[in-house]
């Protein structure tokens, strides 16, 4: 039988003071699955991820996370295993790589991430502040699995990073998905290299879903997806 859902988002409508940004969103992912989350700039992605990690109490709908209803409720979220990487990656500028990372867990933990992010162990006493975009995000990454989530949701993913390093991170977020059954919601601007890790996408406009399907047939029709991003 296929795996239950890690996270089912049912019917979400979330928002900002009453208003709505996001309406009758609905979107789940398995454990190991990956879900690509696109549309264009105010689409109502990082209020779906928001609404996901019990941030932004929804005005309606649901979520649930490895079967427990958790909507709303970030520690419930959390405990859960629930992480959300925001789209400023959350890191300490100041601090430096190993001081980071032991705010997040011990030993155990830690050599588990630096295993997962072999690049990592050489930067350890560099300033985070000074890291590439690609090496921040990279951490920002190891950092929170030493959280041991279940379910990992990525804002803007390839903000600030050069295409050489968002060709390397993508694959090292399939592996992750494969090998340790995590479940990812990967809310990502470069659609085709999103489409080619992923196992489903859903494309948001206007904050309603106006695609969803199989990764493998929105690659096959790219128009569709143009056609989604522009609401037509
Ligand atoms: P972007 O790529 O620009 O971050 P997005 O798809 O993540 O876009 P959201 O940030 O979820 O979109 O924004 C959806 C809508 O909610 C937009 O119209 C935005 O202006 C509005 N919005 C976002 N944050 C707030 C807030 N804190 N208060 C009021 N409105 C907000």
């Amino acid at each position: 039988a296929p795996a239950a859902p890690a996270l089912v988002i049912r019917d979400l409508t979330a928002g900002y003071r009453g208003v709505p940004a996001v309406r009758g969103v609905t979107l789940e992912v398995a454990p190991g699955g990956i879900v690509a989350l696109l549309g264009p700039n105010g689409a109502g992605k990082t209020t779906t991820l928001l609404a996901a990690a019990g941030l932004l109490t929804p005005l309606s709908g649901t979520v649930t996370a490895l079967g427990s209803p958790v909507t709303g409720r970030v520690e419930r979220t959390a405990r859960a295993g629930v992480s959300l990487i925001p789209d400023d990656r959350g890191l300490f500028h100041r601090l430096t790589v190993a001081e980071n990372l032991r705010l997040a867990g011990g030993r155990a933990e830690l050599d588990e991430a630096l295993d997962r992010f072999p690049q990592i162990r050489g930067l350890l006493k560099r300033r985070c502040g000074l890291l590439s975009g690609g090496e921040q995000q990279s951490l920002a990454i190891a950092r929170t699995l030493m959280r041991r989530p279940r379910v990992l949701l990525i804002d803007e993913l390839s903000m600030g990073l050069s295409p050489v390093a968002v060709q390397a991170i993508l694959p090292t977020l399939r592996r992750l998905a494969d090998e340790t059954q995590l479940a990812i919601v990967l809310v990502e601007q470069h659609i085709d290299q999103a489409l080619s890790i992923a196992d489903s996408a859903v494309v948001l406009h206007h904050g309603a879903v106006a695609l969803a399907g199989p990764a493998a047939a929105l690659r096959a029709d790219r128009d569709q997806i143009q056609r989604a991003y522009f609401g037509r």
